[in-house]
């Protein structure tokens, strides 16, 4: 788990204009149209442009809001609406895997293994646990159960400077 994915920087900040009808096919959007036809989703312009937001810049953990203002800022003009669409389709189809930090507040990760989590309550960011969790005792499902997955999430908050 690469957990300084997050802050390694993007090759083009700016990103290609997929408003416009002359698109060129960079590597970039040839390897969201694989993503997406692996995914068996057809590659629409919605899908194009948030799939090279969130496939081509490593590990991410993403929220509709924020993923939204991204595609503004890359001229990519979608509304909230269709982001939150887009982005269910996406976890529907098994690229992304959908994270609920803080009751309503729902986030991405386009790591879909199970992982746990650090939530910085306050500050809105899901991270990666680099290392240092372990379990010597997970309870028994209940009868006719068997788990499916574990999610841990680890709540932060500020320290008080004191
Ligand atoms: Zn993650």
């Amino acid at each position: 788990m690469d957990f300084r994915a997050e802050h390694i920087p993007t090759v083009d900040e700016s990103g290609p204009d997929l408003a416009g009808p002359d698109l060129q096919p960079d590597e970039g959007v040839q390897h969201c149209l694989r993503v997406l036809s692996e995914a068996g989703l057809r590659p629409t312009r919605q899908r194009l442009a948030l799939g090279q937001l969130l496939f081509l810049r490593g590990h991410r953990h993403v929220t509709a809001e924020g993923l939204h203002a991204e595609a503004i800022a890359a001229n990519a003009y979608l509304s909230l609406a269709t982001v939150y669409n887009t982005l269910n389709q996406f976890t529907e189809a098994g690229l992304l895997r959908r994270i609920a930090a803080d009751g309503i507040k729902s986030f991405f990760d386009t790591d879909t293994s199970v992982h746990p989590h650090f939530y910085m309550e306050g500050e809105d960011m899901l991270v990666d646990v680099a290392d240092g969790l372990t379990f010597t005792r997970i309870p028994e499902a209940l009868p006719g159960h068997e788990i499916a997955r574990l999610d841990v999430i680890v709540h932060l908050r500020r320290k008080h400077a004191s």
